[in-house]
């Protein structure tokens, strides 16, 4: 067995008992591949064991992969979206994570609905306020909701956030627990345009503790495919 179908099954055991855990099964989890740095030719390894959803972190990179790797892979744009390389990705990927400002949401509608299309896009929280750090601060939720909610091209669908880079995984259980409180906070509201169904959290470190708190996506890379 290689490697990379040894590393798979364990994470996906892995993924299977933190969801029980939590009173959901393997299926309502989706492992989102991690594949930053990695040539196309072990992607494609990787989605001949199955895997279908990918994520990258560079536009440019998710460009290139993108035109030379299977046209029914979901891909994820996982990092910081600068407003000016939207247009090179808003139509290939099926989820936006990284969503931090007003400027970058009107900028992604503009595109989307140039081409009749929708984009979905995840508000990204820097949940623990750490300097640096993209995403926002959970106070400044609301009112960014508020400023994006009647973009009529893009959908809110959930909530993204990296937690800190820590020794013990169980370190960061409070801060995957603020962002579940946060989550049905917002889906409590019921807000126009906003269908909270994406809590995307967890990683390679962390990623049990996060499923245990209630994430519905984990990003995972080290793991799968060795340290970058
Ligand atoms: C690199 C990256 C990951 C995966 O990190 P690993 O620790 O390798 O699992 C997840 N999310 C984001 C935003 C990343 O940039």
């Amino acid at each position: 067995m290689s490697q990379l179908k040894e590393n798979l099954q364990c994470v996906q055991e892995n993924i299977a008992k933190a969801a029980q855990k939590s009173g959901r099964s393997f299926e309502d989890i989706t492992l989102v591949a991690v594949t930053k740095t990695l040539e196309v030719e072990y992607i494609k390894q990787a989605y001949d064991l199955g895997l279908r959803n990918f994520g990258e972190n560079r536009v440019q990179e998710l460009q290139s992969k993108f035109d030379k790797l299977p046209a029914d892979i979901h891909w994820h744009m996982i990092g910081h979206l600068q407003t000016n390389k939207v247009r090179s990705v808003f139509d290939k990927v099926c989820l936006i994570h990284s969503l931090d400002s007003e400027r970058l949401a009107i900028e992604i509608n503009k595109r989307a609905a140039k081409n009749n299309i929708f984009s979905n896009i995840l508000i990204e929280i820097n949940i623990a306020e750490e300097d640096g750090k993209n995403g926002i601060f959970i106070q400044n939720t609301p009112t960014l909701i508020e400023q994006i909610q009647y973009l009529s091209n893009i959908r809110i669908l959930g909530l993204m956030c990296v937690a800190p880079f820590v020794e013990k995984a169980e370190q960061n259980r409070i801060y995957f627990e603020k962002m579940r409180k946060l989550f049905l906070d917002i889906k409590g509201k019921q807000r126009h345009n906003v269908d909270m169904r994406f809590l995307s959290m967890g990683m390679s470190g962390d990623y049990e503790i996060a499923i245990e708190e209630g994430a519905n996506i984990v990003r995972i890379g080290t793991v799968l495919f060795g340290s970058r």
